[in-house]
């Protein structure tokens, strides 16, 4: 069983994913802790894994299929995605 480093989360205004409509309710920076989203940061959603961008502190626009290729292209932005999809998978089948 895995915790959540709670430092890590310390954004903690409730967020409507712009996929899936989930209520993202902590956004957590994967490379620096304790940083707070500001417009144009990507987000990516825990329950859908979809792609969203930072409009503000309280808004996400969907990201673009150019703007998904970009970002892929991050090594860092693959290794959070492919940790998600494992997390899914898991918990599919844990
Ligand atoms: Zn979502």
């Amino acid at each position: 069983m895995s915790t959540i480093d709670d430092n890590v989360f310390t954004f903690r205004k409730p967020i409507n994913c712009p996929w899936c409509n989930h209520t993202l309710t902590a956004a957590g920076d994967v490379f620096e802790a304790g940083a707070k989203p500001v417009a144009g940061d990507t987000s990516m959603c825990i329950e859908c894994g979809k792609f969203s961008f930072f409009l503000g502190t309280s808004e996400l626009r969907k990201a673009t299929y150019e703007e998904f290729r970009e970002l892929v292209r991050d090594p860092r932005i693959m290794l959070a995605w492919l940790a998600w999809k494992q997390t899914k998978i898991e918990a599919h089948h844990g």
